[in-house]
């Protein structure tokens, strides 16, 4: 259940002291990127669980101990061994760990891989730098378990060898609808697993029906690019339909019925945390606050006031929505202009581990299913 190793997690407020690099007793040269207290069998044991952390200095017993190399730190480098033994509170990560076996200290197994997938990575350097998909196969597997479960399965054709995929589900016992889309964005890669994971969970409430359109630009993520192949920005074509993606897929959204809530899964590479648009100009009863309330039990929430320029109030931007105003329109205007009067845009922090990503849009969409599901 733990990842595999990975990037290390950033301690956002990390020191020049706590930087400083050590020597251990195979003669490598580190730097401390997480601190906890504890002796070589607390190492060992931490080491098993967080294997994302390629540099674990842990402190306790007088002894220092590098996980990675799983030898004893012989040597400080720059510091006095007193410092490096005492490390401010402010630049640990998290409360010094209890672990079975050492009462005094801490924390539970659990709690700290929570606390790690709560944590920025600190990859993330003017783009997306996070983990990437291989689009095509993620793609197989959503037909594959779409038809597995019985769903409506399409093939929007494109010029060339691209296509999209869209899929429904609409039981008879069907009072409302909901749309979802994922992946206009190459360089997005939560949403699609996203509803990947939820497909394979296949727990619908069968009052609700839905239609998702899992990967709007399958040749951005072979990229990893924001814009498609054509280097556009799909999700500012709504308006002209230039795009083939786009035409496409507008040609398709005017088949289908008017929807309750649509919702547009996204992630946002500068992000602090987690959080939504909301356009719902009739003022119907809204969902962004129980979707934030859900959330923030996975992943963390941005909280600041202003967000992408915006106000934001405890992670809810709710721009208004004037589309005379602003050619470029993204997939969310034409939504709420042709489709349903209700629509959130999603973002989760790209500088958080995939896996927490994931989880927040899982939760969210779940939050929605069971809100219209009452
Ligand atoms: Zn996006």
């Amino acid at each position: 259940m733990f990842p595999d190793k990975g990037p290390p997690p950033e301690v956002q407020e990390r020191t020049a002291a706590e930087c400083r690099p050590y020597r251990n007793s195979g003669g490598r040269v580190r730097s401390p990127l997480l601190t906890v207290f504890g002796g070589p069998r607390v190492a060992q044991a931490v080491s098993l669980l967080c294997r994302r952390l390629p540099s674990l200095l842990i402190l306790g017993s007088g002894k220092e101990w590098d996980v990675e190399d799983n030898v004893p730190i012989t040597e400080p480098l720059c510091l006095p061994p007193s410092q490096v033994l005492r490390p401010p509170p402010s630049v640990l990560p998290f409360e010094p760990l209890v672990l079975p076996g050492y009462p005094g200290y801490c924390t539970e197994y659990s709690d700290l891989e929570r606390r790690l997938d709560m944590q920025r990575l600190g990859r993330n350097n003017g783009r997306y730098c996070g983990e990437t998909i291989e689009i095509g196969s993620v793609l197989q597997r959503l037909e594959a378990v779409g038809s597995h479960h019985k769903w409506t399965i399409e093939h929007l054709e494109l010029p060339g060898m691209e296509r999209l995929l869209a899929l429904s589900r609409t039981p008879s016992t069907v009072t409302k609808r909901v749309y979802v889309s994922a992946g206009i964005h190459g360089d997005e890669p939560a949403g699609p697993l996203a509803v990947c994971q939820l497909l394979e969970e296949d727990n619908w409430p069968s009052s609700v029906g839905i239609w998702i359109c899992p990967c709007l630009n399958p040749s951005g993520f072979r990229l990893n690019s924001r814009e498609n192949a054509q280097k556009a920005d799909l999700n500012r074509d709504y308006w002209h339909l230039e795009s083939d993606e786009v035409a496409r897929h507008v040609a398709w959204l005017e088949k289908q019925p008017t929807f309750d809530v649509t919702l547009c899964l996204h992630e946002d590479w500068e992000a602090q945390g987690f959080y939504l648009y909301e356009l719902n100009p009739d003022e119907t009863p809204s969902l962004a606050e129980p979707i934030i309330n859900a959330v923030a039990e996975v992943c963390p929430i941005d909280r600041s006031s202003t967000i992408e320029g915006w106000p934001a109030d405890n992670g809810v931007l709710r721009p208004p929505f004037r589309p005379e105003e602003r050619p470029g329109w993204p997939e969310a205007f034409y939504l709420v202009l042709n489709k349903c009067r209700q629509s959130y845009t999603l973002e989760t922090p790209s500088d958080y581990p995939l896996k927490t990503r994931v989880q927040a849009q899982v939760v969210a969409l779940r939050q929605v299913l069971e809100s219209l599901a009452r």
